[in-house]
């Protein structure tokens, strides 16, 4: 990846998180770990890999993104607002009554999401169904798909992977977000977590694995799922839950958290500062690039 790209997926990974953090705080409640892991193979799909229309959101040769841990929506939207689909304004009406911005995604009601989703599993299929669907139509476009480590303890995603491994749909890119942590705690510890790789390996993927947080191995990774074209896709993440932020990933239950006490009211205040600060310095940088 070029300097200059390095640079300005930096500069959009930095403030999806603190969109993020700004957007929870303000409703004071929401899922804080698992958007944060995800914070940067956003910023490196929709900075660099992407091909979408914000102002067309349902253009037919768009690529498709299903969250299927559609808890994880906060980090979608920050990702979307950033990206010119909607108004920054929404990301402040977070599960308000009759908000664009549900808790978990929902393709009726928010431009740029493809798939609704939040019953865990599920859009694993939808998005199995999507790649065949863009296939059959000789629509040349990606259709990439976010799966919790937790949520691999849904059986669906097993049927799913095994249809989209038995139909080669190498364009259906699947990302297994390996943050360690569910719901209850950690993955290991609710159900023994087996290697995915070679778990998905096995199913008949081209599977890599790379750390989650790391710009470079996200693009390498994504960049060697394009090139094979033979088989299905899958890119395990290595990640941090509640990453980027000591304090989010230090709280051992940071799954869904309520910001209802001056420590995590000072803590946040204090990150959207230092985030504010690195994103004033990216926007330099990224001007000078452009110079
Ligand atoms: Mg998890």
């Amino acid at each position: 990846m070029e300097e200059s790209t390095h640079c300005k997926v930096e500069l959009l990974a930095a403030k999806i998180r603190r969109d993020v953090l700004a957007m929870l705080y303000h409703r004071g409640y929401g899922h804080i770990g698992g958007s944060l892991s995800l914070v940067e193979a956003y910023a490196v799909l929709y900075g660099k890999h992407m091909r979408y229309n914000a102002q067309d959101p349902h253009w037919n040769l768009r690529d498709r993104v299903v969250l299927s841990k559609g808890h994880a929506g906060p980090v979608m939207y920050s990702t979307l607002a950033e990206c010119g689909f909607f108004p920054k304004e929404w990301l402040f009406t977070l599960n308000d009554g009759g908000t664009r911005l549900p808790s978990h995604t929902d393709r009726l009601k928010t431009p740029g999401v493809d798939a609704t989703t939040g019953s865990l599993g599920q859009g694993t299929s939808e998005a199995a169904g999507i790649a065949l669907g863009l296939q059959k139509k000789g629509i040349d476009a990606y259709t990439y798909m976010f799966v919790g480590d937790g949520e691999l303890n849904e059986g669906q995603c097993w049927e799913a992977f095994q249809f989209i491994a038995a139909h080669k749909l190498s364009k259906c890119i699947v990302f297994i977000d390996d943050n360690k942590r569910q719901l209850d705690g950690y993955t290991k510890d609710v159900l023994y977590p087996f290697d995915y790789v070679e778990k998905m390996t096995s199913f008949g993927f081209y599977t890599q694995k790379v750390n989650g947080q790391d710009i470079t191995a996200l693009d390498d990774a994504i960049c060697a799922a394009k090139r094979n074209t033979d088989a299905a896709n899958c890119i395990v993440l290595d990640t941090v839950k509640g990453a980027g932020i000591p304090y989010f990933e230090n709280v051992l239950m940071n799954h869904a958290m309520k910001w209802n006490n001056d420590e995590i009211k000072a803590v946040t205040k204090d990150a959207l500062e230092v985030l504010d600060a690195r994103i004033a310095e990216l926007e330099t940088k990224v001007a000078a690039f452009g110079a």
